[in-house]
């Protein structure tokens, strides 16, 4: 008899042999500058929690009033009965937020991106995609069956010669890229990149997971950061990082939103956003209209810890934004040295092949608004520690 999940052992093996399983850690605190783990109180240096909202006392208890009032699921898709006037409302903060003319949510950044690329290109039709773009922008490209061609990253010049060699052979054609890229922090040449859509008749999306609540004034991201709103067709966003939630969204031209209500799947056939996510979300994007005192913040603790790092010797690489990558170069020294903090109670990710090229393994430091002076000297102090013991630091 033959065995259909064999497989499975074996292949879980090679995940362990090669040193690329997954050993998930459980989180036993809210979120915040420290986490407790394994029972041990650690200076958290991995959330994508950049304003500090995921446990924040207003975002909580808009939650608590939202579910007394209407309860806890919506029992439907959007399409049907899961549109409540309180998700209209948070699409329609959004939109003012972000100064775009519409919005429309989604469950996740993730689904976001699933739902509208197909809807916007298909067979026939071009995709033009940085070559280190998100997983789920790759994954909503295979959904749309659009060519997919990528261009090198951040390179304004590769997809110019991409444009003249391929663009004239497709029907409907779109360039999509990260606005922050993950592992390295570097930003997309948005201008550039938006001046060549309009050359060669391209809609123009950008993905604005880790510059939501970051970049821009008062955190309205990377389109606000370089004055081009109204000129980028597609704006995703995500709730689930600076905005303490889960969620995402997309921005932009009033038409394009309207088409996505109808013909975006996750949002015709998946339930919408819980009560009490949209509650907090709202409650989210009402902070951060009333104040920038949060993203100064978080602003302001990236460029301390980044000037001690690069004081002491720490190579920061290209990053220009609270994603502080650590570059060390080999695969095993990023996860000894990320071992090694851990030890220092400091929790902090190696990132090594194949999520990032061969011999650019690194500790990534994600900064948050939620980190202390007093937090970031702590994780500076391991560092210095660590460097010097394996021989980064002299
Ligand atoms: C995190 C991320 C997403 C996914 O967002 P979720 O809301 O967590 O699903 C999408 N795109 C980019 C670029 C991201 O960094």
């Amino acid at each position: 008899m033959g065995n259909p999940l064999g497989w499975l052992d074996d292949s879980l093996q090679e995940l362990r042999d090669k040193k690329l399983y997954n050993n998930i850690r459980a989180i036993e605190s809210p979120q915040g500058a420290w986490l407790t783990v394994d029972g041990r109180n650690v200076l958290n240096f991995c959330s994508n929690n950049y304003l500090g909202l995921a446990n924040n006392p207003r975002l909580k208890q808009a939650a608590k009033d939202a579910i007394d009032k209407y309860g806890i699921g919506p029992a439907a898709v959007r399409t049907i009965a899961g549109t409540m006037s309180m998700h209209i409302e948070l699409e329609k903060r959004l939109a003012a937020f972000k100064e775009a003319e519409a919005a429309i949510v989604f469950q996740s950044g993730f689904t976001s991106n699933l739902g509208t690329i197909p809807a916007l290109v298909g067979p026939g039709d071009v995709i033009f995609s940085d070559a280190l773009n998100h997983a789920s922008i790759i994954d909503g490209c295979r959904l749309s069956r659009a060519e997919n061609i990528r261009y090198d990253h951040i390179s304004p010049e590769s997809l110019k010669a991409q444009l003249q060699e391929k663009r004239s052979q497709f029907t409907k054609a779109i360039i999509i890229t990260d606005g922050v890229f993950s592992m390295d922090g570097d930003i997309a040449p948005l201008p550039e990149l938006a001046e060549l859509a309009r050359e060669y008749d391209c809609m123009m999306m950008v993905d604005d997971a880790h510059g939501e609540g970051v970049m821009g004034h008062g955190g309205r991201g990377i389109v606000h950061h370089f004055g081009l709103q109204g000129k980028i067709d597609v704006e995703v966003g995500t709730l689930s990082k600076a905005f303490g939630v889960v969620g995402g969204y997309i921005a932009g031209k009033a038409n394009i939103v309207e088409w996505l209500r109808q013909r975006a799947r996750p949002f015709l056939f998946s339930s919408a956003l819980t009560v009490p996510d949209t509650a907090a979300c709202l409650e989210a994007v009402h902070i951060l209209e009333e104040s920038e005192a949060l993203t100064e913040k978080l602003w302001e603790n990236t460029h301390y810890f980044k000037e001690k790092m690069q004081t002491l010797g720490f190579n920061t690489g290209k990053s220009v934004t609270p994603i502080t990558p650590i570059l060390l170069g080999a695969e095993s020294l990023a996860q000894t040295f990320s071992q090694k903090l851990f030890a220092e109670n400091v929790f902090a990710m190696a990132i090594a092949f194949p999520t990032v090229l061969m011999g650019t393994a690194r500790i990534r430091v994600m900064i948050s608004a939620a980190h202390s002076k007093e937090d970031l000297d702590f994780g500076v102090a391991a560092f210095t520690k660590i460097g010097k013991e394996t021989g980064v630091l002299s």
